[in-house]
């Protein structure tokens, strides 16, 4: 039997950074907010990210944000011009953290502390009154009339707004287990099926454990299904002991499946029959040397082509003069396209962010206000977003929980 209600204007769950951002904003309007973490303490996944670094964000025209987010980049638009990179950086500057720009564009606390960012979101949530309460699970949402109840701890509270912002299912540990979808779903929102981004790849039959450290910057690679190419890529690849990572891999996850063939041109951009004229004039012209000399002479490092010779079937002490004209197809092939079938994505305890979520057709990208239930909110990973690898993820988290914020207090407003 619950003897009392405490009754807020706003509820949201999940202090991660969306959740956080979106309760500071909210509280500077003067409305009432609590916000409930299930963690003994907030944002638990923030404090790993950029390995305890925190890459806050990208430098650069926002503009340009649209496109790092695959095909749903179009709908964070207006969140992320309503609170920019820019926003984002004097933000954290006003209250003492400058910030530096690495030589790719990422941005990070010139600090390099990711628990200095939180202590900053949590400083602000004490000081603008706002109620975070941790080691409490929400564990059930019921909506009522005009507002919703939530359970947390054996204890009902009612607030007049609702933001979910319970994250996605990547490294559950941090708490991040998919609650959100299931209070979404039971108040009637579809849920795009999730699945892990931000990835590595195992590889079947893998060839290359041996030179696992190895990356490849700006290697051209291609994606294959049902032996139709699906897309062209060109990305930094790191070799690992079971398949590929690096940024250009993880940054394509969420678009690869099990089953889909990678081929990799270690070669460059050039077309197979370039590739394939090029080492036919190098055999020619050195016949008595080693082929897997003659590889190296593409390009390629010097472990990788004796593992190309090896995996084309090619003696380690073969020359040029003896190698047939079949094995020398079979090399170029590999130089210009070495096949690779993915056996499976990384799972969501490596995979850094989930695709798929809180189907976005169902949300209006103005506020993050549902289009099913008036007075429910979205922020952060709980909605169908991923981003790449760069400060793209954190910067939608900031984005759509202030853009939560303002259409929280909008709608309280009218209310009044
Ligand atoms: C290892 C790693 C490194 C990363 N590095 C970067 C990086 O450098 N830059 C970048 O842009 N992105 C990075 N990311 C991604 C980024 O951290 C996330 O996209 C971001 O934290 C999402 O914020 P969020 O607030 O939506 O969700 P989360 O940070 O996941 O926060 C959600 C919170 O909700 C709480 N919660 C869940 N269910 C309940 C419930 N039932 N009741 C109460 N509370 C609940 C969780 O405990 C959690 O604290 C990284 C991710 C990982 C895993």
């Amino acid at each position: 039997m619950q003897a009392h209600t405490p009754a807020y204007d706003i509820a949201i769950t999940g202090a991660g950074p969306a959740g956080l951002f979106c309760a500071i904003h909210a509280a500077a309007s003067g409305a009432t907010v609590i916000i409930f973490e299930k963690n003994p303490e907030p944002g638990e996944k923030l404090c790993i990210s950029g390995t305890g670094q925190c890459n806050i964000t990208h430098s650069g025209d926002i503009r340009d944000f649209f496109l790092r987010y695959g095909a749903n980049g179009k709908f964070l638009r207006p969140a992320l011009l309503g609170h920019t990179n820019e926003d984002l950086i004097r933000f954290f500057g006003d209250r003492g953290i400058a910030m530096e720009v690495t030589d790719g564009g990422k941005v990070f606390p010139a600090n390099r502390s990711a628990p200095a960012i939180l202590r900053i979101l949590t400083e602000e949530c004490r000081t603008r009154g706002v109620d975070l309460k941790c080691g409490e699970p929400i564990t059930g949402i019921q909506r009522a009339a005009h507002s919703f109840s939530i359970s947390a701890n054996d204890r009902d509270y009612s607030a007049k707004m609702l933001v979910i912002a319970t994250g996605g299912m990547s490294y559950p540990k941090t708490g991040s287990t998919g609650d959100g979808y299931r209070f979404a779903g039971a108040l009637g929102h579809t849920i795009t099926e999730p699945g892990p981004a931000l990835t590595p790849l195992i590889i079947d039959d893998y060839p290359f454990s041996s030179l696992a450290g190895i990356s490849f910057p700006g290697l051209p690679f291609s994606v294959w299904r049902d032996s139709r190419k699906i897309f062209d890529r060109n990305g930094d690849v790191l070799l690992t002991h079971a398949g590929l990572s690096g940024p250009g891999i993880l940054d394509c996850s969420r678009d690869i499946r099990a089953g889909d063939v990678i081929r990799l041109a270690f070669a460059g951009k050039a077309q197979r029959e370039t590739v394939e004229r090029t080492f036919l004039d190098l055999v020619q012209t050195n016949p008595t040397r080693l082929v897997k000399t003659l590889v190296t002479h593409t390009g390629v490092p010097e472990r990788l082509a004796e593992s190309l010779v090896h995996l084309a079937g090619v003696p380690m002490d073969c020359t040029g003069a003896h190698l047939p004209a079949a094995l020398r197809k079979k090399l170029s092939d590999l130089l210009a396209g070495c096949p690779l079938t993915v056996k499976a994505l990384g799972n969501f305890s490596v995979a850094m962010v989930t695709r798929g979520g809180v189907a976005l057709k169902e949300v209006h990208s103005k506020t993050m206000e549902s289009r099913i239930v008036p007075g429910l909110f979205f922020a952060g990973e709980v909605l169908d977003i991923d981003g790449d690898t760069g400060g793209y993820n954190l910067q939608a988290a900031f984005s759509t929980g202030y853009c939560a914020a303002q259409g929280c207090t909008a709608r309280l407003k009218e209310r009044q």
